[in-house]
């Protein structure tokens, strides 16, 4: 168990629906601390880094044209195994086969257009955070709820 942040996209796909706000607040209401937030529109570039790992699945362009059809929301959350945490609550990759009751579950109805990325790593989320904020854009400040959220041996 440690206290760990990790980076959430919405894509441009649930800024187009609508749906920020709404998938904000589930990660909110779950008792994740809101540590950075930022809109921004991606780069062919910056995506070619953020997706290394598909370079060469036939797919790789259309999924950064996806990700550079409206802005995205960065946000960065932090809480007990967060990366975990917020893996479980986006759900698997494909939309049509995430049990109801996750994100991806819930709002999508497609392998591509998911709604969110989350980190799948320590490793990468540290990568990922230093990728889309500087420093000065994660804030660490102390949620007068903490003590309601975590046993004092949790953290
Ligand atoms: P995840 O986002 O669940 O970590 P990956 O890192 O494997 O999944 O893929 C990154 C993104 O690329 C996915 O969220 C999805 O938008 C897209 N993607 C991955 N695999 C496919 C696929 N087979 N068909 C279409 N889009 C895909």
């Amino acid at each position: 168990m440690s206290l760990e942040k990790t980076l959430v996209l919405l894509k441009p796909c649930t800024l187009q629906r609508g749906l920020a706000g709404e998938i904000l607040h589930r990660f909110e209401r779950k008792g994740l601390r809101l540590a950075g937030l930022k809109m921004m529109w991606l780069t062919d570039e910056l995506l070619s880094e953020h997706y290394a790992h598909l370079s060469a699945k036939p797919f790789f362009q259309r999924v950064k044209d996806s990700m550079m059809a409206a802005p995205v929301v960065a946000c960065c959350f932090e809480g007990v195994d967060a990366i975990a945490v917020v893996r479980a609550l986006a759900g698997p990759t494909n939309g049509r086969n995430a049990a109801p009751g996750t994100i991806r579950g819930d709002y999508s109805m497609s392998f591509q257009e998911n709604i969110v990325h989350a980190s799948d790593s320590p490793e990468t989320a540290a990568v990922e955070l230093a990728r889309f904020f500087r420093p000065e854009e994660i804030f660490d400040y102390r949620q007068s709820t903490f003590d309601f959220l975590y046993a004092n041996d949790e953290f």
